[in-house]
């Protein structure tokens, strides 16, 4: 599709695993694993599919991003997931990281908020195997209440808070990955549901595009 040979594509997936994801620290072997497996060429605008594998968010129109592969490989390993997890993942944008999360659990159900981004994601999860996600245009700050409690929430965008609606939609014990912070810096956080109340902890430092609430 794009041109560049398979085995060629092959061999800079796995060099990404060992040099962006092992090399700096991601130790989950399933995380390792699954981003060993998608092929992120196909969840990026077939004009970069040439740099796929570079360390780095990527465009993928509307003004949105890919995310770096480190970056979801951190977020998916502070998930903690076994494979019997139903995740819920705020901001579909390319599809990318539905498709990690998808490897890696139950059921993924995945909201965006700009129709065209969702619905090339779905044709990039249908194309690489991952048609069980469920891709919904939503507002993501909502949370999707219809399929609620998730054991895992994964946030793609930031925000100075965490949206109390999707503190709700998670499990006792459950866990939520989002960016925390403004255009200027952000921040990783875990954030866990007890009968105590939220446990945060902060984590890598980031940078995404705002989440668009209300
Ligand atoms: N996880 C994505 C990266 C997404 S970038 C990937 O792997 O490619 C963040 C995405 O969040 C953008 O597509 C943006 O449109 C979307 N977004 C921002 N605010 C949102 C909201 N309130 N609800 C749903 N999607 C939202």
């Amino acid at each position: 599709m794009s041109g560049i040979p398979v085995g060629e594509l092959e061999r800079r997936r796995a060099r990404m695993v060992e040099h962006q994801l092992r090399r700096r620290g991601i130790s989950d072997e399933g995380v390792l694993a699954a981003m060993g497996r998608v092929p992120r060429e196909e969840f990026v605008p077939p004009e970069l599919a040439d740099v796929a594998y570079e360390d780095a968010a990527l465009p993928i129109g509307e003004s949105q991003t890919i995310s770096q592969p480190f970056i979801v490989a951190a977020m998916c390993e502070l998930l903690e997931l076994d494979g019997t997890e139903h995740v819920l993942d705020v901001g579909t944008g390319s599809g990318y990281a539905a498709a990690v999360l998808d490897e890696l659990a139950r059921s993924v159900l995945s909201l965006e908020r700009i129709p065209v981004l969702a619905e090339r994601a779905r044709l990039a999860l249908d194309r690489t195997g991952h048609d069980g996600v469920e891709v919904r245009i939503a507002d993501g700050s909502l949370g999707a209440p219809d399929r609620a409690p998730f054991d895992a929430i994964s946030v793609a965008a930031a925000t100075d808070h965490v949206p109390p609606a999707l503190y709700e939609q998670l499990t006792e014990g459950g866990r939520m990955v989002l960016p925390r912070g403004g255009r200027g810096g952000q921040r990783l956080v875990r954030v866990v549901r007890t009968p105590e109340g939220p446990e945060e902890t902060a984590s890598l430092a980031c940078r995404f595009v705002p989440l668009v609430e209300g």
